[in-house]
């Protein structure tokens, strides 16, 4: 490790903020946490590699942001309150300005969610970010992917498919709206949170909705029916681009970190007021029935086939 690398982490360790249950953070060889006896410990980690994961224009703040929100999202699908998390840089060059930019983002989300940055480790080579998190949940009560039952409804949070519609758009300059949705995407922590209890299983929208649900449906021996119609689309997304493409976003497009949970029926009241609680949109998309996989229904009641090859006819209304 050179000098140049010291002086990072030591950047690093002044801004990281702490927490009451760190008995010991960043600077020794290891971090020191105190978990509660009734908690159970939630450890997620992601990697964003450098022309991989975000776009080539995106800023530090911005690389800093998502690569701590990724990693959020997922606590946020298990139900979990995030409590600490380490960083492990890998960089082409010692470069401050860039640290105390992506330190800018990453701490920022960090701040909003009362998460600590305990340690992590910085290296030389090409841009890559990678983050654990971890998190805490009552025991017993953390949100899996393999408690959906025949019968229950399909929930999906906010609005998907704007991430990868601006990701689509990104040489004809998606709005503002658009952009902020790949770069600043923020996870449902406290949808998450409310949700451990009322819902059977959830998972994050990283991969694509439908996708996402595939994976509850195959971990849980059952299978889902989502009405296309019922999706919920922001303006940004209207806006952007037409009917059949907007469809296919909202359906198969990934890295929107939204939640997709199933609860029964008698949960509709209470999902209804923590969407009013929350200020976020909570829609009901379809229902989960016996047998496997995800079938997505038109508005015409036909089986609905994602676009095999990306989206190459989309266009502005
Ligand atoms: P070691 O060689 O014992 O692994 P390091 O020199 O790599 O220790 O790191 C020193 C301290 O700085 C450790 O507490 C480590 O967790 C922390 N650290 C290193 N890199 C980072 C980073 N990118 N973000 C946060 N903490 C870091
Ligand atoms: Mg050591």
């Amino acid at each position: 490790m050179t000098t140049g690398e010291f002086d990072l982490i030591a950047r690093i360790r002044a801004r990281a903020g702490t927490r009451g249950d760190v008995v010991l953070g960043i600077g020794d060889d290891a971090a020191l946490l105190a978990v509660p006896a009734d908690r159970q410990l939630v450890v997620t980690t992601d990697t964003l590699n450098h022309g991989v994961h975000f776009p080539e224009d995106a800023s530090p703040a911005d690389i800093g942001w998502k690569s701590l929100a990724v990693n959020l999202s997922d606590l946020a699908a298990m139900g979990a309150q995030p409590a600490w998390c380490t960083l492990s840089l890998s960089l082409p060059q010692s470069d401050p300005a860039w640290i105390d930019g992506f330190l800018d983002g990453f701490l920022a989300l960090a701040g909003r969610h009362g998460i600590a940055l305990v340690g992590g480790d910085t290296t030389r080579g090409p841009l890559s970010i990678s983050v654990t998190a971890m998190g805490l949940v009552e025991a017993g009560r953390a949100l899996r992917r393999d408690g959906a039952r025949v019968g229950d409804d399909v929930w999906v949070t906010g609005t998907p498919g704007d991430a990868a519609a601006a990701l689509a758009l990104l040489d004809t300059q998606p709005t503002h709206a658009l952009r902020a949705r790949l770069d600043r995407p923020m996870p449902r922590i406290e949808a998450g949170h409310a949700l451990a209890g009322i819902a059977h299983a959830a998972v994050d929208v990283s991969d694509g909705l439908l996708a996402d649900l595939g994976h509850i449906c195959t971990r849980s021996g059952v299978g889902a029916q989502v009405e296309l119609a019922q999706l919920p689309a922001s303006e940004a997304l209207q806006g952007a681009v037409d009917a059949e493409a907007r469809v296919a976003f909202q359906a198969t497009g990934g890295d929107d970190y939204e939640l997709c949970f199933t609860a029964p029926g008698t949960a509709r009241e209470r999902i209804a007021a923590l969407a009013d609680a929350l200020d976020l949109r909570f829609t009901r998309i379809g229902r989960i029935v016996a047998g496997e996989g995800v079938q997505a229904i038109a508005a015409h009641g036909a089986t609905w086939q994602p676009p095999r090859h990306g989206y190459d006819h989309f266009s502005t209304p």
